[in-house]
């Protein structure tokens, strides 16, 4: 079994397909309030009606204001955000550090170089900070090949389920955030 952050999107769902397709169990893990994403019902939503098709395991919500962050986890936070590589002095890999923790294990991520190109920066070869216990099977993954693994695999019908979008407007995506402008067309 492995637990996974998964968030309803594209990425994250990519890789628990890819993961499910090869018998490996997936444990779902969602972290609320962890950025100021608009989305959550939509997410949850997404999730629930795809987790239901797959008979997937309840997901293990955990909300970041419960989470009492170590202090190595703070410092490279700050760390990355005085280097301009964060926006914020804390964000949501700080917190999905600290839930890794706490799971005592590795958890799996959606994260690509595609979406953010600072993820390279810090997920290099040679990278063996705080963040070392996330692990990002799709860094070097395009949406494209992404979606062109689930063609070949058969399921590319699910990945077409997933919601993108930072701002929905009455569930449906905006058509205007970063996330829209990046969602493939399928
Ligand atoms: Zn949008």
């Amino acid at each position: 079994m492995r637990y996974l952050y998964w968030s309803g999107g594209f990425d994250s769902t990519f890789v628990l397909l890819w993961y499910i397709t090869r018998g490996i169990p997936i444990q779902p893990v969602y972290i609320l309030n962890c950025d100021n994403r608009r989305n959550v019902s939509e997410e949850l939503r997404v999730m629930d009606k795809i987790g239901a098709s797959l008979k997937l395991p309840p997901k293990i919500l955990v909300n970041a204001r419960n989470l009492v962050l170590d202090q190595d986890i703070i410092d490279e936070c700050r760390c990355w955000h005085s280097k301009g590589v964060f926006h914020k002095k804390m964000n949501q890999f700080g917190y999905m550090a600290q839930m890794a923790r706490e799971l005592g294990s590795k958890v799996l991520t959606g994260f690509t170089g595609d979406s953010f190109a600072y993820m390279n920066k810090i997920f290099g070869p040679s990278y063996s900070g705080v963040f070392s216990i996330l692990k990002n099977p799709t860094i070097h993954l395009t949406k494209e090949e992404m979606y062109n693994i689930a063609k070949k695999e058969g399921y590319a019908h699910i990945l077409r389920e997933t919601i993108s979008c930072w701002r929905p407007i009455r569930g449906q995506p905006c058509g205007e955030c970063e996330m829209c402008m990046e969602r493939l067309p399928m």
